[in-house]
């Protein structure tokens, strides 16, 4: 089973890769949007890592109680939803949001991780109202929730995963040839074709994380 540290390595990750690749999603943001989606996820995940720093201290502290996964996902949703500016804030602030529901207990199993991936999926959905194809992050996260399904099938927390984060990252690039209908890119109409869409390359990024953090 997974555990909070799991959860905490996921997302120092996740922090670390937007940092690492801020430029290329700067630029593929500057393509078909604003500009600005590297940064925002840079101060997101800068202000989240701070947060988690904090509270790593209090816990060490004596007679602190055992943190859960869903602890250190609801702390990331709130922090990004209050640090983020764009489009994205409230997105992966509500994916995180409803993750965290269903990671609130101690045993993280196979299922549990679906669930996880199924209720962040869900949130954005809600969030944004994009469907499939609309060029968006739902692109990353729609075929990564259907691999995730399929793997936890035969498979265990870490095949689904895996399973998840190869299927965004084939997501991610199948969003190259769409037209947007969402979002900023959307202004763009037929021009936005031929450019990938930078939330599904950060979902891709995210979930790579989720997978590196497995150790
Ligand atoms: P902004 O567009 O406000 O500058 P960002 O650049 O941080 O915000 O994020 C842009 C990304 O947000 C897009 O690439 C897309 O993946 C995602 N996005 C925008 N609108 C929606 C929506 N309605 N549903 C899902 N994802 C969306
Ligand atoms: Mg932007
Ligand atoms: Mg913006």
């Amino acid at each position: 089973t997974l555990d909070a540290d799991w959860a905490e390595r996921w997302i120092r990750r996740t922090a670390d890769a937007v940092v690492d690749r801020r430029d290329e999603l700067t630029e593929l943001d500057r393509e078909i949007g604003d500009g600005d989606h590297g940064e925002n996820l840079v101060r997101g995940f800068r202000a989240v890592v701070a947060k988690l720093d904090a509270r790593r201290a209090e816990a060490e502290e004596p007679g602190a109680s055992p943190r859960l996964v869903g602890d250190v996902l609801k702390l990331t949703a709130t922090t990004l939803m209050s640090t983020v500016g764009g489009a994205s804030g409230p997105l992966y602030g509500t994916a995180f949001l409803r993750a965290a529901k269903v990671t609130g207990h101690p045993e993280i199993d196979t299922r549990t991780i679906v669930a996880m991936l199924e209720s962040a999926l869900d949130g954005i959905t809600a969030r944004g109202k994009a469907e499939p194809g609309e060029k968006t992050m739902v692109d990353a996260w729609t075929p990564a929730v259907d691999a995730a399904e399929r793997a936890a099938g035969e498979g265990d927390e870490a095949d689904a995963l895996r399973a998840a984060a190869a299927a965004a990252d084939a997501g991610s690039t199948a969003t190259i040839p769409l037209v947007a209908t969402k979002g900023r890119a959307s202004y763009l109409g037929e021009r936005s074709a031929g450019h990938e869409d930078p939330g599904a390359r950060s979902t891709a990024l995210l979930l790579a994380a989720a997978v590196e953090a497995l150790g």
